[in-house]
């Protein structure tokens, strides 16, 4: 295990909470989106301080909407885009290892995949392959894009995946369009090949793939690096610091999935779908959230009801819009 020496422990452990995020995106990292960037080469040192290695944030390009997180786990670096609020703070994680780069999940908005894709091009290595962790529409709409930029690089999915986007994917589609207009994907991307379970190695990186259904999606994959010590969780687990989509009724099956996420030892870095990578103890409170928002889901009676209790539950968890979201498609027809 190279887990406790990690940089990538080191700073999700003392940099990831979500306000000092937002501080430091306001404070020293502000020169990396643009607005200040004759201060770009500046060193951070609250940074420095914290990861004593090279975790950091990248510094090439003035303007970039998004934040990325990179962090290196000896000869693997993952570099980790999160998308700006108006994207669900959604993620794309690119595991850059000796020759190549492996891209998960595909951004909401056109735009903010391009930046994605920018980026990958400027490491230099060519994209192994794309892999999309469920079909909620936030996490693919933008591999129209990374697909156009990485013509070559095949796209994989767990079974039953493909068959749900080309089911769903246009429909979704059209209900983001009315907000996103022409920076929500106009066609579905759908998975060409199937990722199965079990361990696989990829470009020299150790990768155990894991299949969960009926949680915040009903199929979901999950990754475990057991030689980085890294549980790539994506959206089985929420920051603490944000509210998680509880968008189908499954809370009891998503509390069994995180109890034996729970049980498994040697990751103590879980990076997730939406939100800075978290510690462990976000298994918990996710749990917490989820029970709690399974006990309001049975006491109310409609979407409004539900909203209303859960944010009055969770007040200090940001994206409270995430939670009328959630309300109107738990309580819409069943899916
Ligand atoms: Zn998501």
């Amino acid at each position: 295990m190279l887990s406790s020496n990690s940089g990538f422990q080191r700073l999700s452990q003392a940099a990831m909470s979500r306000s000092r995020f937002l501080r430091l995106a306001a404070g020293a990292l502000l020169p990396f989106v643009g607005l200040r960037p004759s201060a770009a080469a500046a060193p951070n040192p609250e940074l420095a301080q914290n990861s004593g290695a090279p975790g950091t944030k990248d510094a090439a390009a003035p303007g970039r909407m998004g934040a990325i997180l990179v962090s290196r786990f000896g000869p693997v670096k993952i570099h980790s885009y999160l998308s700006p609020a108006d994207g669900f703070h959604v993620n794309t994680q690119m595991i850059e290892g000796p020759t190549a780069v492996v891209i998960f999940d595909g951004q909401l908005q056109l735009p903010y995949a391009d930046e994605v894709a920018s980026y990958v091009q400027a490491l230099g290595k060519p994209v192994d392959r794309i892999i999309l962790s469920h079909a909620h529409t936030d996490h693919w709409s933008g591999l129209q894009v990374l697909t156009e930029r990485f013509p070559d690089a095949r796209v994989f999915a767990l079974d039953g995946i493909a068959e749900q986007l080309r089911a769903r994917g246009q429909a979704r589609l059209d209900s983001f369009r009315p907000i996103y207009g022409d920076r929500i994907a106009t066609k579905v991307t759908i998975p060409t090949e199937t990722i199965t379970e079990g361990v696989q190695r990829i470009d020299g990186i150790t990768y155990d793939f894991k299949r969960f259904v009926d949680a915040e999606s009903d199929l979901q994959l999950a990754a475990l690096l057991p030689e980085q010590g890294v549980l790539m969780a994506f959206d089985l687990v929420f920051s603490p610091n944000e509210h998680a989509f509880t968008v189908v009724n499954h809370f009891d099956h998503w509390m069994i999935i995180l109890e034996s996420l729970k049980a498994l030892q040697g990751y103590d870095t879980i990076t997730i779908g939406h939100d800075t990578p978290v510690r462990r103890s976000a298994i918990d409170s996710t749990i917490a959230y989820v029970k709690r928002a399974k006990e309001i889901h049975a006491a109310s009676a409609d979407a409004k009801t539900y909203g209303e209790r859960l944010k009055a539950a969770f007040p200090d968890r940001q994206q409270a819009g995430w939670v009328d979201f959630s309300a109107r498609l738990l309580y819409a027809a069943p899916r």
